[in-house]
């Protein structure tokens, strides 16, 4: 099997799974590949994905600059990324809180890794002393 099978293959699958990760019946993502011709200025390519009914995205996805097969990083549903998106606002938040606490000082890894907005808010809330 050529590299472009085996990689429009795996796309494919890919693809298929993240269907299946989502509620709705047509896939919203992003497709994240990248191209690994070494003679080629492009790196990663990002596709935002808004699948028609009866017409899926084609799995055999070449690079614009250089049309070589690209190789997938990862996909993402529209779901997965904006929940990813506010666990990042939320991990922010929580460091830059810690550092106006704590200026100079290094940030533990805990105060900032898998922050729900409950915890956030109560930070908040003793950050400014009326919890
Ligand atoms: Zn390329």
């Amino acid at each position: 099997m050529s590299i472009s099978a085996q990689r429009a293959n795996q796309i494919a699958a890919a693809l298929s799974a993240a269907r299946a990760r989502s509620w709705r019946l047509i896939l919203f993502g992003f497709v994240t590949a990248y191209c690994d011709n070494p003679r080629c200025a492009a790196r990663e390519i990002e596709i935002h994905v808004k699948e028609q009914h009866n017409e899926p995205v084609a799995p055999d996805l070449c690079c614009p600059a250089c049309s070589g097969p690209l190789a997938l990083h990862h996909i993402e549903t529209r779901e997965e990324r904006h929940a990813a998106g506010e666990a990042e606002a939320r991990s922010n938040v929580a460091a830059q809180l810690y550092s106006r606490r704590h200026p100079g000082e290094g940030i533990p890894l805990g105060t900032f890794l898998n922050v729900s907005l409950e915890s956030l808010i109560a930070r908040v809330l003793t950050d400014e002393g009326r919890a």
